[in-house]
């Protein structure tokens, strides 16, 4: 269906990795998202950009599967399948990431075997062979250059006492290691100084290919001042109210949210007058 739909953008002849499709969602009742649409192909990256509380983290969470949102409308579809026919554990094994704005803390459960556990499902899943604990080990000391990670925290507990930044890092490392096809990271620039930005940045970058996508939702213009997205959306209420390439981010930083805001106040009291 989606393929007899014109494209909007003349890049995009494939079908999409992601296709968000006029979603509506709440939580506890309240409508958070209003109709969000939205297209990812592969080799792109998207930014989701807009103030606090537009519902940035409630669309990541959404597509993540977190279990607090209803969906009342509108579809998702990863790789053209439903995705939110899915249970969230099976949307991270077909290759759904989410790198969280607030990590959590797992206190008892080592980092090392939290990070084989995770990769070992999305290799069965792509019908790899699975790693066993020296094997794993081999494989994790390569990767760890990607997000200049010292050894030490793989032998303590996931997210226990590191810092904003180091917790960060763990997310991309985690990234890695699951090999994505399309990683949603929420806010991963934030709480993050100047060199913990750029190795963090600088990770996501070295992570993307031609055959795979990422979207960055971020409040600020920093983080895509090192890593320059295909796209960039504007959240508004629930709703994308505008996309445009880098450019939109700069005009963002300067002009702030609010000349999108009028924006919409006056389409909507165009709708309402007619
Ligand atoms: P953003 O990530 O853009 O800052 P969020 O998606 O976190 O925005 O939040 C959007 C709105 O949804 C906010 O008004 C927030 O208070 C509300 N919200 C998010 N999660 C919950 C929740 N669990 N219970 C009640 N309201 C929530
Ligand atoms: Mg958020």
């Amino acid at each position: 269906m989606s393929s007899l739909l014109p494209c909007c953008f003349p890049v995009c002849q494939s079908e999409p990795l992601l296709e968000v499709d006029d979603l509506h969602a709440e939580v506890e009742g309240n409508a958070i998202l209003r109709g969000v649409s939205l297209r990812i192909h592969a080799g792109e990256i998207h930014a989701i950009m807009g103030r606090n509380g537009s519902g940035k983290s409630t669309l990541a969470k959404v597509v993540a599967g977190h279990p607090a949102y209803t969906v009342t409308a509108g579809t998702v579809r990863y790789r053209g399948d439903d995705l939110l026919a899915l249970e969230p554990e099976d949307r991270a094994r077909a290759g759904l990431f989410l790198g969280f704005q607030h990590p959590v803390e797992i206190p008892g459960v080592s980092n090392l075997e939290f990070l084989r556990v995770s990769s070992n499902a999305r290799r069965r899943y792509k019908g790899e062979e699975e790693l066993d604990t020296f094997a794993f080990e081999d494989h994790v000391r390569d990767t760890l250059p990607i997000v200049q990670m010292d050894p030490a925290f793989l032998e303590r507990s996931v997210n226990e006492g590191f810092s904003g930044g180091e917790k960060k890092r763990n997310e991309i490392l985690q990234m890695a290691l699951l090999d994505p096809l399309v990683a949603v990271l929420d806010e991963t620039d934030s709480g993050l100084d100047i060199d913990a930005l750029r190795i963090v940045a600088g990770g996501v970058q070295q992570l993307a290919r031609p055959d795979n996508a990422t979207l960055l939702i971020t409040h600020y213009q920093r983080l895509l001042d090192v890593i320059t997205p295909d796209f960039v959306h504007v959240m508004v209420n629930g709703r994308i109210l505008r996309t445009g390439d880098k450019g939109l981010a700069l005009e963002l930083e300067e002009r702030g949210y609010d000349w999108v805001d009028q924006e919409d106040a006056d389409s909507l009291a165009e709708v309402g007058a007619r």
